[in-house]
């Protein structure tokens, strides 16, 4: 697979994280949010449970590539009231166990609509990676969005904001005091940027924009443990530019 340093089982996942990632978070809440994490798959992605806990609106933000999501969601008591699938990004790990879901839950489904050509190849992402057997189905999208969009969960209001770069149309979902920025940024990492239809460049612009939020915003990846926006600003080591063009500002 692509990776020059890292096993199979983590080749869609950061470079080399650098702290060592406790484990999840399940039952993470805010006053007026739940937010609980799954991490499945062979690839060990972190996907998210968002509750509303004045409605018991929820939505699921991504996927992993197997039935292991459903499988677990499936076990919650009480039932999730789940109303809709967002995605972060369309590389298969995040977004290639879409039609499982989709086989129990029919909701609405959002996509970063810059992230279409990836999405699309989902039927051949696997063999892109050395990993044929990972090769899926591509779901049904109904809501492509764009950058700033709000999509309104119970009284809860997720606002998409577009972070390319790692994929050509990768976004991070907004609420409160947290952010799910799929492969944009981990704890001690960045998103890789040597994929099919990544660009470093447009990786480094989405990085300067989402430190632009306020530093004190949870960060939930798509792989690894929480952090902050301000904790990363002070201690990742792919941040140095930031770091540095901010001392020169
Ligand atoms: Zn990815």
């Amino acid at each position: 697979m692509l990776a020059k340093t890292r096993g199979p089982v983590t080749d869609l996942t950061p470079r080399a994280p650098v702290r060592a990632a406790p484990r999840p978070r399940d039952g993470r809440s805010s006053k007026h949010v739940q937010i609980r994490c799954f991490t499945v798959g062979r690839f060990q992605v972190n996907t998210y449970l968002i509750t509303d806990p004045s409605t018991g609106a929820a939505a699921i933000v991504d996927t992993g590539e197997t039935r292991e999501l459903v499988e677990r969601l499936a076990t919650l008591e009480p039932k999730p009231d789940i109303r809709m699938i967002l995605l972060t990004h369309g590389h298969t790990d995040h977004a290639g166990g879409l039609t499982y879901l989709q086989e129990v839950y029919d909701v609405p489904t959002y996509l970063p609509r810059a992230e279409l050509p990836l999405f699309e190849r989902l039927p051949e992402q696997g063999t892109w990676f050395g990993a044929p057997q990972l090769n899926r189905p591509c779901g049904r999208i109904d809501h492509l969005i764009d950058d700033g969009a709000q999509i309104q969960l119970g009284a809860l209001t997720l606002r998409f904001v577009s972070t390319p770069g790692h994929t050509p149309g990768q976004g991070c979902y907004v609420e409160g005091g947290d952010i799910i920025v799929g492969d944009t940024l981990f704890a001690g990492s960045v998103g890789r940027t040597d994929f099919p239809l990544s660009d470093p460049a447009l990786a480094r612009k989405s990085l300067r924009r989402l430190f632009e939020l306020p530093g004190e915003l949870r960060v939930h990846s798509g792989h690894g443990p929480v952090t902050t926006l301000a904790k990363e600003l002070a201690q990742n080591p792919f941040l140095g530019f930031l770091r540095m063009e901010r001392r020169t500002a």
